[in-house]
C-alpha cells in the first residue's frame, strides 16, 4: 500500500469513521485539490464481446459537464479548471473517466498524458481502465511520471473478486488479471483505486465481504463503492424485466456499505460510496436517489449507531 499511514491514523484520531479520501488529500497537500474528469473517446476493447451487462453506452458518462468527447481535451480541462478555481481549488488531477483509457497505441497515450502533465497546477493522473488492458510498456511510462514526482493512479474496474460473478457480468477477464494488475502497478509505485459494486446478481453477503478482505490483502490503495444501477438499453435491463434480478433498496445498500467498510483494512482510502446522478429518464432501478453526499451521511449515521468504523472486523 502506498498511502501515508500517519495521515490516515490522524484522520481516525479526529473522529472520522472511515478513511475519507477528500480529508486525506487536504492533509497531504495542504491545498484544495479537484479531479477533472475528461473523455478522450478511446472506447473499450470489450465492446466486440458485447460489453459488461450493466454498461451504458459502453461507459460514456451521462451527466458530467464539459467531460465530453465532442469538446477538445484542452477545452475540457481548461473550462473545468476555471470553474473549479472560482471555488478555491488550486491543484488538479486529470481523471480519464469513461471507457477503457489505456486502450490506444502507446505513442498516443504518452502524448495525451504529457499534455495533461504540462499544466503547472496538475499534480497527477487518474486513469480508468480494465484489469486486462494494462500492458507493461504503458505502466513503465506511468512509472517515469511517478519518478518525476507526479501522483499516478489507476482507477481499476474490479466489481468483484469472484470469477462466477465476473462471468455473470460478462466482464471478459479473469480474477488473476485483477491480482496481476494491482501487483504490477505497485511494483512501479502507481496507486490503485478499485471500483466495486455491491448487490451484484447472485453474489452473497459472504462473497462481498471476501472481496473487501482480498482487496485489503492485496493492499489496494483506495476503493469507490457503488450500488448496481439498471440503466435503459443494457443487458441488465432485460434480465431485470424478466424478474431475474432485483436491485437493493436504500437501507440494504447502506447496511452493505457499512458491512463492507467494517471488513476492509482501515488503511484503504474511501473515494466514493455512491454514483453520480443517473438521469431519471435513463434509470430503470433503483428508485432511491443515488446522491453520494446523502448516501455518505446515511453510512456515517449507521456506523455511529453500530458503534463501528472501517476495519473493525478486518482480520477477524
Ligand atoms: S469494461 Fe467498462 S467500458 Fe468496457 S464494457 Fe465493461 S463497463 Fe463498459
Amino acid at each position: 500500500m502506498l498511502n501515508d499511514i500517519k495521515i490516515i491514523d490522524e484522520i481516525y484520531r479526529e473522529g472520522y469513521l472511515f478513511a475519507q479520501y477528500g480529508i486525506y488529500l487536504k492533509k497531504k497537500f495542504k491545498e484544495k485539490i479537484f479531479k477533472i474528469p475528461v473523455d478522450i473517446g478511446l472506447g473499450c476493447p470489450h465492446k466486440k464481446n458485447g460489453g459488461c451487462i450493466f454498461c451504458s453506452e459502453m461507459g460514456r458518462p451521462i451527466s458530467v459537464k464539459y467531460c465530453d468527447v465532442k469538446i477538445p481535451l484542452k477545452e475540457q480541462i481548461e473550462k473545468q479548471m476555471i470553474n473549479q478555481s472560482k471555488k478555491g481549488f488550486e491543484k488538479f488531477y486529470i481523471y480519464f473517466y469513461p471507457g477503457t483509457n489505456t486502450y490506444a497505441p502507446i505513442e498516443k497515450l504518452k502524448e495525451i498524458w504529457d499534455f495533461c502533465l504540462s499544466y503547472n497546477n496538475v499534480i497527477g493522473l487518474s486513469i480508468g481502465t480494465r484489469p486486462d488492458c494494462l500492458e507493461k510498456e504503458k505502466l513503465d511510462i506511468l512509472a517515469e511520471y511517478v519518478e518525476n514526482g507526479y501522483d499516478i493512479w489507476i482507477d481499476l474496474g474490479i466489481q468483484s473478486v469472484h470469477q462466477k460473478t465476473l462471468d455473470i457480468l460478462n466482464r471478459g477477464h479473469k480474477v488473476s488479471d485483477i491480482i496481476k494488475s494491482i501487483k504490477e502497478c505497485h511494483k512501479r509505485k502507481i496507486k490503485v483505486c478499485g471500483h466495486i459494486i455491491l448487490g451484484l446478481p447472485r453474489e452473497t453477503w459472504n462473497e462481498m465481504m471476501e472481496t473487501a478482505k482480498i482487496l485489503s490483502l492485496l493492499e489496494i490503495d483506495a476503493v469507490k463503492i457503488y450500488p448496481l444501477v439498471v440503466v435503459k438499453g443494457t443487458k441488465l435491463e432485460e434480465i431485470y424485466w424478466k424478474g431475474e434480478y432485483r436491485t437493493l433498496d436504500e437501507k440494504q445498500y447502506v447496511n452493505l456499505v457499512c458491512d463492507f467498510l467494517e471488513h476492509l483494512s482501515p488503511y484503504v482510502l474511501i473515494q466514493r460510496l455512491s454514483k453520480d446522478k443517473v438521469p431519471d429518464n435513463l434509470k430503470v432501478s433503483p428508485e432511491w436517489s443515488l446522491n453520494r453526499f446523502k448516501i455518505m451521511n446515511k453510512v456515517i449515521e449507521e456506523l455511529k449507531k453500530r458503534g463501528s468504523r472501517q476495519g473493525l472486523k478486518y482480520g477477524q
